[in-house]
């Protein structure tokens, strides 16, 4: 955890860094497409601190105030940030706006694509680190971290090719017209992160694929059983929560089912992480025959 939480530091203050160069760029060349660059980094710094905040939350063990853990600290984070792109967004299409109408040239152009350029070096260095160190530590976060900054520099590219293109051609025009498109991908990825938080505060089931995993895990497990039931899940930030019935001969002790349920426990947190399991227990009776039949 002391190396994700160092990585998490090391985001926020490259992250600071790489607005003040992007920042400067635009100062210097008065440019709307610099200007639409240096407000996503802007929101890639607040939104990295955010994130470390919100998993420094989540990680706190569950208490008396909040005995199912913290896991929605994600959640809210994911939407503020989501909510935050959208007004970046929607101040990157002003300045285009008015950029469009009092077009301009573009003042000390060689000085600035030298400070973004110098930013989106930073900025791919800092992905690459995050991609590999996030493969090697096996976190998805990292990873995913890393491959986000990646589109960053992805649009930065796009941004000095277009400025270039300004001044090999003169037409000032394409400077406004590619912070547009900025603005328009800036607001598409906002609304996707806020929507994948939507659900999880919604209590959406978690992806079919990891639903079908733990059927056949239940199945596979639950020898002395008879039938699982009912099974209900759903992610709340890094925890799932998974609750069955499961079906036992009306005969068993309690201890003997009991230990059925502690098999079914073991065999599911050995496969997923952060797993917090309810079940059930009936006789048989109240079998319903749709359920998970055990193998
Ligand atoms: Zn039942
Ligand atoms: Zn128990």
């Amino acid at each position: 955890m002391a190396s994700a939480e160092r990585i998490g530091i090391g985001s926020i203050i490259l992250g600071c860094l790489v607005l003040g160069l992007k920042a400067a760029a635009w100062w210097v060349t008065g440019s709307a497409a610099l200007y639409s660059d240096a407000l996503e980094s802007i929101v890639n710094v607040v939104a990295s601190a955010l994130a470390y905040g919100a998993l420094r939350v989540s990680a706190m063990p569950a208490d008396a105030n909040h005995p199912y853990g913290h896991g929605k600290a994600e959640l809210f984070s994911a939407i503020i940030e989501g909510a935050l792109i959208v007004v970046a967004a929607v101040s990157i299409f002003e300045h285009a706006w008015v950029t469009f109408h009092a077009l301009r040239p573009l003042e000390m152009v060689g000085e600035g694509l030298a400070l973004n350029a110098l930013a989106t070096v930073l900025n791919g260095t800092w992905s690459w680190l995050l991609i590999r160190t996030g493969r090697r530590l096996r976190s998805p976060a990292l990873v995913a971290d890393g491959q986000h900054l990646m589109t960053d520099v992805v649009t930065s590219v796009g941004v000095l090719a277009g400025l270039g293109l300004v001044i090999a051609t003169g037409y000032l025009i394409i400077d406004p017209l590619l912070a547009f498109g900025i603005g328009v991908y800036v607001l598409w990825s906002g609304m996707r992160m806020m929507w994948a938080s939507v659900s999880g505060l919604m209590d959406a089931a978690p992806e079919p694929e990891v639903v079908q995993r733990i059927r056949e895990l239940v199945a596979e497990s639950a020898t002395g059983a008879l039938e699982a039931h009912d099974l209900r899940s759903r992610h709340s930030g890094r925890i799932t929560f998974l609750e069955f019935h499961l079906v036992v001969p009306g005969s068993m002790t309690v201890a003997e089912a009991h230990q059925i349920c502690d098999r079914i426990e073991e065999r599911l947190k050995a496969d997923m992480h952060h797993l917090m399991i309810t079940i059930h227990v009936e006789p048989e009776e109240k079998a319903k025959q749709h359920g998970v039949l055990v193998l």
